[in-house]
């Protein structure tokens, strides 16, 4: 199968768990989770008409930004953030997915106000409480958004998470549930709107889409097995 008719196949997919929820395909935005995939290859998808990507590393994302310089590509940065790497991403991504604790984020606020920008991030949880993942804890969101508010140069407008691995996609579901209604308790009790969340991935992304997803970070389906 060529790169369009497989972008394709991922978006009936999206506009097929819109429909059996009663949601609108234009409010999910699909995102080519493309670490270890290769510029050309982003090339073929974007002329496919897919544009937004998002890397893992700063220093692989950059190669890339700089080979598709040309392109209107639309980066995210979704990968695990060291605050000494901050720096190369103003500019250069309109979203940081992984927010997940306050030094990082008083460096963004540190580098987002050096070239006169507001960054804007989401905070990243940690749903199934598992030691390897990253992202807040859930009973610690709250302070940690509360903290963002203080950040002129930094602004939350949604939640993201990598849930636990399970082999059925509906074993998924509870976890997706559940960083939305933690975005919901967020927007009732501060009095604001966090429209975003980044949840679903390759084998359960229309199960995130029918649970309320805005942002679906798919690899796999789109550009094959990493090596
Ligand atoms: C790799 C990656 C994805 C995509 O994973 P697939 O299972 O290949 O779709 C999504 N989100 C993040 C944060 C990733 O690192």
């Amino acid at each position: 199968m060529g790169e369009c008719e497989k972008l394709q196949e991922v978006l009936e997919s999206i506009k097929d768990a819109c429909q059996r929820v009663g949601r609108k395909p234009e409010e999910v935005k699909l995102l080519g989770a493309s670490k270890t995939v290769p510029p050309e290859v982003l090339r073929r998808f974007y002329e496919c008409g897919l544009r937004t990507f998002g890397e893992n590393r700063v220093q692989e994302f950059l190669k890339k930004y700089e080979a598709l310089q040309e392109l209107n590509i639309d980066w995210h940065f979704i990968g695990r953030l060291q605050t000494n790497k901050v720096k190369y991403l103003m500019k250069k991504v309109s979203l940081i997915h992984s927010l997940d604790r306050k030094s990082l984020a008083d460096e963004i606020q540190k580098r987002a106000s050096k070239v006169g920008i507001t960054q804007e991030v989401l905070i990243e949880v940690n749903v199934g409480g598992e030691e390897t993942k990253g992202g807040v804890e859930p009973e610690n969101l709250p302070e940690l958004f509360e903290y963002t508010l203080s950040l002129p140069n930094l602004k939350v407008v949604g939640l993201m998470t990598i849930p636990p691995y399970l082999e059925n996609p509906e074993e998924v579901r509870p976890f997706f549930a559940k960083l939305r209604n933690l975005r919901d308790k967020l927007e009732e009790e501060f009095k604001v709107e966090l429209p975003h969340l980044s949840m679903g991935m390759s084998h359960d992304f229309e199960v995130a889409v029918e649970e309320g997803a805005t942002i679906v970070r798919v690899g796999t389906r789109l550009f094959g097995e990493r090596s």
